[in-house]
């Protein structure tokens, strides 16, 4: 059985996130155990990118989400560490500038999405405007409330051209966060990653996870599901978000093209 299934929201089910354990560790006892898994899906990743590329018929794209701390910045360093950047890129989205907030909310979006044969991570998305959005009124309720079927929508057409869509959702608990923050605040090479309003954002813990609880419910689908991601362990996260991406590749069964010329035709002169 592919390891994604236990990770995949499935469609139609309604995401509590009190019964998704943000500490299990699947069959691997410690960091050491998963070592080599990591490795060599690290290694796969890099033959099917090249794979990707040389097809130009897919674009990869990968969605991180997840409360401060949880670890999108590090799942990025350690399981895309291997690909090649020469097709991949890494599309961070902060507050939307005054331009980006003249438009549509998905128009920044859809100007980021990888072309064909490339992959295209996203560290936090078009589903801030439905979270932090949602959790500080930035807008009102009428307005964020229609977003869930307008990212349906947006989602399908992307999937509908190829570009195959991957969410993660890194799960980690209070607890942890507590832990990650304080760590950030003792140590001098983490301070500069925190502001004191990432501070001021756990008092809204749980109006996080319920908002989170709807977009994981409402814009989840077989062409664009979302994995939520046991993510206390930094080491079972990047295993498993790199587990993932290789079940998704390897299930496109990619092929090299055809060269349009008869190789056994041509004499190097
Ligand atoms: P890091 O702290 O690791 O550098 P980060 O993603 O937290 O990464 P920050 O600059 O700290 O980066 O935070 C970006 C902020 O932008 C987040 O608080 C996020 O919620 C906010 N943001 C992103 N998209 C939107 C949006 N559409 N509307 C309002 N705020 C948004
Ligand atoms: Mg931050």
């Amino acid at each position: 059985m592919k390891w994604s299934k236990h990770f995949r929201v499935k469609p139609g089910q309604a995401v509590r996130l009190a019964d998704w354990d943000a500490t299990w560790t699947g069959s691997f006892k410690d960091k050491d155990d998963a070592r080599d898994g990591l490795r060599e899906n690290i290694a796969r990743m890099d033959e099917l990118q090249y794979l990707l590329y040389a097809q130009r018929k897919y674009a990869l794209l990968i969605v991180l989400q997840g409360m401060d701390a949880s670890g999108k910045d590090g799942t990025i360093r350690h399981v895309m560490s291997g690909l090649n950047p020469q097709s991949c890129y890494v599309q961070a989205f902060k507050e939307p500038t005054p331009e980006e907030l003249d438009h549509d909310f998905l128009w920044r979006i859809h100007h980021a999405v990888p072309g064909r044969g490339e992959i295209g991570i996203f560290n936090r998305s078009h589903y801030e405007d439905v979270l932090v959005v949602r959790v500080h009124d930035l807008v009102p309720r009428r307005v964020w409330g229609q977003r869930y079927d307008q990212i349906k929508a947006f989602e399908r057409i992307l999937t509908e051209n190829n570009v195959v869509i991957l969410k993660f959702f890194l799960n980690t608990s209070r607890d942890e966060q507590r832990v990650r923050l304080q760590d950030r605040l003792k140590d001098p090479t983490k301070r500069w990653k925190i502001s004191p309003a990432d501070f001021a954002e756990r008092k809204y813990w749980s109006a996080y996870q319920q908002a989170y609880e709807e977009a994981l419910t409402k814009c989840n689908a077989a062409h664009a599901p979302w994995f939520v991601i046991p993510a206390d362990h930094r080491w079972f996260r990047n295993w498993a978000v790199s587990q993932i991406i290789v079940e998704a590749l390897e299930g496109l069964k990619m092929k090299f093209p055809r060269p349009k010329f008869n190789a056994a035709h041509i004499r190097i002169p």
